[in-house]
């Protein structure tokens, strides 16, 4: 599947035997690829998906860095409710628009107050990107209109 983040394009792919659980080229590289690890559960498929797409948005950022804010978006996403569905295999599927633009705002608002040091504008753009793919991928929440907020910043 073609993802954009930050204005660049990547495939996603998942491989099944992969050597990591994700791995992310470069974004200058040419014809890039995001490659997942087929067959994970789906809270570290979420987590692995955050991590490499934090990697294509900001790739100056260090892996410490990286591996330490999508552990915590992932654990505040799935804290509030959000889940992964299977889209169904059959006929045209398309993720409500509704979930895209929530959980985009939801990251949004994770980021915001972990990464001050980066541009907020950078990560606004970031966060709906990632929001927009992982709707694609089925992830959902029931509530979403009571849906609490991401919470307070974890230390
Ligand atoms: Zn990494």
């Amino acid at each position: 599947m073609r993802i954009r983040i930050r204005r660049k394009y990547w495939t996603l792919r998942y491989v099944a035997n992969f050597g990591a659980d994700g791995e992310c080229d470069e974004p200058q590289a040419r014809s890039k690829l995001i490659r997942v690890r087929a067959g994970l559960p789906p809270k570290r498929e979420l987590e692995v998906l955050v991590h490499e797409m934090l990697h294509a948005g900001l790739w100056d950022v260090s892996e410490d860095t990286i591996d330490r804010i999508a552990a915590d978006v992932t654990e505040r996403l799935a804290a509030i409710g959000w889940k992964k569905v299977k889209p169904p295999t059959q006929g045209r599927w398309r993720p409500k628009r509704a979930d895209q633009i929530a959980i985009g705002d939801d990251l949004r608002y994770i980021l915001r107050s972990r990464m001050w040091a980066i541009d907020g504008g950078v990560l606004d753009e970031l966060a709906s990107d990632i929001g927009v793919v992982l709707a694609r991928l089925g992830w959902t929440i029931d509530d979403l209109e009571n849906r609490p907020l991401p919470g307070a910043p974890l230390v």
